[in-house]
């Protein structure tokens, strides 16, 4: 066994650094935060290729005295927490004294500051975290950092960043959520000599998001619930059913003032949004919580993205009960009740004692309960209303495993002999053989076979365009203009054609006529990373999710000739995505419901 040693300081830096400092953009939060810690009105960065080679950063905020500028570095160095209670009820952003230590072992750093009650400004240089130099300087009250060469000293960190669209887009990621937070802030962000974004102090946060994410503010739904006594209060921004996006890329969770990832709350709001929503169609929202401290640990994750939550199922029923009431009563939306948001009108009562809900569905849309439903639609049978309850409570009985009979090698030859019997809520289509009801996911299979035949185009370089008389017109987000300038000539290779029009708008000239819905196709290529560097398989998988519309009542000669050409893909029993596209529906299974045995 070889002998223990204490690491060198040096190597304990760099290892800090790489907790908390993967790339650019989490230098950027970091410096971020440290300015909104400081009350600035205004965050202005400019980069260069992606902040790689510079990140310099200016705020107005209240600056540093020169003499905090020799410890700011050291590791564990803060002037936001003093005690073991203080860590309890954290209200800044940050609190460990890791970011300038971190950053400034991995990069060059020249930090500029000055306070009101100072005549000068201080610069401090350091360079792998070894002090170099620390000298006045003119400035207004502030400060402002330079973050050079970043990983210069860790090749093997430097060599994991991506290209710099792809860091772009993770500066993006990491810039945005922040202007919704501080409406009251000037915000500025500039690569390569040019602005991306450049926004003013806005009156509502509304107004602040629309303008940064080039959407309508009169498709947003504001809500919001307090409960003064227990500190909890939880305001949301819900896009109505005309924001919709192939993809999960507008949907921002904010916990007592900071952008957390948080997978359950999100899944939640967009579970909800199925009242309103087609499968595979997700909305804009920005939920904005916030609750006691003490009910929050942000000391979870390195970089402080994810936190936990003490009573999070309370607040998942609360969000879901906000969100259904808004959606509802938006007159947007179909009538649908879901039973588990009847009983979660959460209330500062129910708080502590809010049930957890088990056995969450995996699926967003369909579950297994709604086809329960409409099955007992279908075959319009008074008495499977009541379904016997199972031991849960609940009213549906458990689906068992050879509900989704196994798909032998013969589902293709009995599809093909299957007699159509008609379809349900224009949704599937039902079609019948040897005792067995075969089930056709209209959407999904339709998905199917446009991907196949526009695979086949792409491939072979035979387009077939429609080409528009008036162009139409796309308002992008920065990130989808980024995407864009990246992703022209790709877009074009598979049909689509598009120009600048102005800063934010792109004017699409022609599109792939098996592409139904332009707008929203070139939507779903450009929230994909590298565009430019794709394969056709990947862009016509986000092509044809987007843009088949659902709900097209079939005729039979249509249902037919619908089973004609999914029988001719190559892979004509999943969707794109992997979900089915036919299931069997055996009269056993059948039988069992009805408790024949
Ligand atoms: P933390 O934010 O966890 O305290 P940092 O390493 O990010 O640790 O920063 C160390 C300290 O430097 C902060 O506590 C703060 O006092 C000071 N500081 C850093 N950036 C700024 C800034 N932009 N304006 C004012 N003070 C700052
Ligand atoms: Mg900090």
């Amino acid at each position: 066994m070889p002998n223990v040693r204490v690491l060198p300081p040096e190597i304990v830096s760099k290892i800090a650094a790489g907790e908390i400092i993967e790339r650019p953009a989490s230098v950027i939060k970091e410096l971020m935060e440290n300015s909104f810690d400081a009350q600035t009105r205004s965050i202005e960065i400019f980069l260069k290729d992606a902040g790689k080679t510079l990140i310099h950063i200016k705020d107005s905020g209240s600056g540093i005295e020169k003499d905090d500028l020799n410890n700011i570095f050291f590791r564990h160095a803060t002037s936001k927490i003093r005690n073991l209670d203080d860590l309890s009820k954290i209200s800044s952003l940050g609190f460990r004294g890791e970011a300038l230590y971190s950053i400034s072992a991995i990069a060059d750093v020249i930090l500029r500051s000055k306070t009101a009650g100072q005549d000068t400004g201080w610069e401090i240089h350091l360079r792998g975290g070894k002090k170099l130099d620390l000298r006045p300087v003119s400035m207004p009250t502030g400060t402002e950092l330079e973050i050079k060469e970043l990983f210069f000293n860790t090749p093997a960190r430097k060599k994991f960043l991506k290209s710099d669209t792809s860091e772009m887009n993770q500066v993006l990621n990491t810039f945005i959520p922040y202007t919704f937070l501080y409406p009251q802030c000037r915000f500025r962000l500039n690569h390569q000599g040019k602005d991306l974004i450049d926004i003013h102090p806005a009156e509502k946060p509304t107004e602040r998001i629309a303008e940064i994410l080039n959407l309508n503010s009169k498709h947003m739904i504001e809500t919001k619930k307090e409960f003064p006594d227990k500190k909890i209060c939880v305001r949301l921004i819900l896009g109505d059913i005309n924001i919709s996006r192939s993809r999960r890329d507008m949907q921002f969770v904010f916990v007592n003032d900071r952008p957390v990832q948080s997978r359950s709350f999100g899944f939640h709001i967009n579970q909800t949004y199925r009242l309103i929503f087609p499968p595979e169609k997700y909305p804009f929202f920005a939920a904005f919580i916030n609750l006691p401290a003490d009910e929050v640990d942000v000391n979870v994750h390195p970089a402080k993205r994810e936190v936990k939550i003490r009573h999070e199922q309370a607040v998942i029923s609360l969000l879901r009960a906000m969100c259904e009431t808004a959606l509802l009563s938006h007159g947007q939306a179909k009538q649908v009740t879901i039973s588990a948001l009847e009983k979660s009108n959460a209330t500062p009562a129910s708080w502590e004692e809010a049930p957890a809900r088990s056995g969450e569905k995996i699926f967003e849309s369909s579950g297994p309960s709604d086809f329960q439903k409409e099955l007992q639609r279908q075959f319009s049978l008074e008495d499977v209303a009541h379904w016997p309850a199972s031991p849960d409570g609940r009213q549906a009985p458990e689906i068992h495993e050879d509900f989704f009979a196994q798909h032998d090698e013969n589902l293709q030859k009995k599809l093909k002999r299957s007699r159509f019997i008609g379809s349900f809520i224009k949704k599937f289509l039902l079609f019948e053989v040897d005792r067995m009801l075969l089930v056709v996911d209209q959407h999904a299979a339709q998905e199917r076979i446009t991907f196949e035949k526009l695979l086949q185009q792409m491939e072979s370089g035979n387009m077939e365009v429609q080409h528009l008389l008036s162009p139409i017109l796309i308002k992008l987000s920065p990130q989808e203009i980024l995407s864009w300038e990246e992703g022209k000539e790709r877009l074009e290779e598979v049909g689509l054609t598009t120009t600048q029009f102005d800063n934010q708008t792109i004017a699409v000239h022609t599109h792939p006529q098996l592409i139904q819905e332009p707008e929203t196709a070139v939507r779903a290529i450009l929230a994909g990373e590298d565009v430019a560097r794709c394969d056709y398989n990947t862009i016509a998988t986000w092509a044809c999710k987007a843009s088949i519309r659902a709900g097209d009542s079939l005729n039979r000669q249509q249902a037919e000739y619908q089973r004609e050409e999914l029988l001719k893909c190559k892979d004509p029993f999943t969707c794109p995505h992997g979900r089915p596209t036919v299931i069997e529906v055996s009269e056993k299974f059948l039988d069992k419901q009805f408790l024949r045995t």
